[in-house]
């Protein structure tokens, strides 16, 4: 690449991902095709309670298929509009979203949360803000940051590649308020707690609480999937499903796969009991991880439970060094 290329490249990227500049046709990481995909299939929105709705994807990993859909954004209708949690993995997907919730309510979003950085929670911001320029996208700021410092373009190369560039056109569009957890909003008749419990799957991993209608959004921190644990803490996510516990909610919706009431929040728990009681005590006695992987899988909870989750036998290897370098840092 000639060097005037170059450092017009690098304007681009960066100039898309601030601001009102991400309304500007910026592609970034799309190889410059200044074309969107095709629009997104829609999806029929799942009632949970008066209040909360989500979009369960079918899927538990991005495809040509399925356009990249493979998380669940959710709504909560509220008297004075509509409160969005993550938005997908594309603009196509937040566009759905938006046409979605028109055939439920006729009230306008009003913010969206984004729990944490991975792009399946965030990308589709891009469709809320080119709606509403003003928009409130609320997230912790170290999900800014993340985005804003290369994992933004992570993603959208991940989604391009898993979706057959399914997701062309999208612009990194990173939140633009932050919250620390610990606030509580009121939106009229609603109101929203926000929780911030440490790292879990991520280090600024927001939970989601819908006070009124005993419902929690806990993002990626609960999950009957194994995917990716390379940002998040065993110890941590122990520590938060004991908090979303102690929430006392009738539903928790997570990120992937379907909602349901406090026993996701204790499958995970144990899930991450198991594998990390495990790697503490096989480390101590120098097996290495995958000399302890077979171990661990003949736990009775990994063979009735977990081992039928979508992940497990490609991934769970993965989840066991994890915790050993976790069991390692720990030590010292
Ligand atoms: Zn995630």
């Amino acid at each position: 690449m000639k060097r005037r290329e170059l450092i017009k490249t690098a304007f681009g990227l960066s100039a898309g991902l601030v601001g009102m500049s991400a309304l500007k046709p910026l592609y970034a990481n799309t190889g410059g095709m200044e074309f969107r995909a095709e629009p997104m299939y829609d999806v029929t929105p799942t009632k949970v309670t008066d209040k909360t709705y989500y979009f369960l994807a079918k899927d538990p990993e991005p495809s040509p298929d399925n356009h990249a859909f493979f998380n669940n954004p959710g709504f909560i209708i509220t008297s004075e509009g509509v409160v969005v949690i993550d938005t997908g993995s594309s603009v196509q997907i937040g566009e759905m979203v938006l046409r979605q919730i028109k055939t439920v309510t006729d009230k306008p979003v009003i913010a969206v949360i984004n729990t944490h950085y991975h792009g399946d929670h965030f990308l589709g911001n891009h469709a809320f803000i080119e709606q509403n320029p003003k928009l409130d996208i609320f997230s912790h700021q170290a999900t800014i940051d993340n985005i804003k410092n290369g994992g933004g373009e992570f993603w959208v190369g991940f989604m391009q590649r898993s979706s057959n560039n399914g997701i062309s056109g999208t612009v990194i569009t990173p939140p633009n308020k932050t919250v620390n957890g610990g606030e509580t909003m009121k939106f009229g008749d609603t109101t929203i707690k926000i929780h911030q419990w440490g790292t879990a799957h991520t280090e600024c991993d927001l939970i989601v609480e819908v006070v009124e209608d005993k419902v929690a959004f806990l993002g990626d921190t609960a999950m009957r999937r194994v995917a990716n644990m390379a940002d998040g803490s065993f110890p941590g996510t122990i520590e938060a499903m004991k908090k979303a516990k102690a929430l006392n909610c009738d539903y928790y919706i997570v990120g992937h796969g379907p909602h349901d009431n406090v026993s996701v929040c204790e499958d995970m728990q144990k899930f991450c009991e198991v594998i990390y009681g495990d790697a503490t005590k096989y480390y101590d006695e120098g097996l290495s991880d995958f000399e302890m992987k077979p171990k661990i899988m003949q736990q009775p909870f990994m063979k009735d439970v977990a081992s039928s989750w979508p992940g497990y036998e490609h991934t769970i290897g993965k989840f066991i060094a994890v915790a050993v370098a976790e069991v390692e840092k720990n030590m010292f």
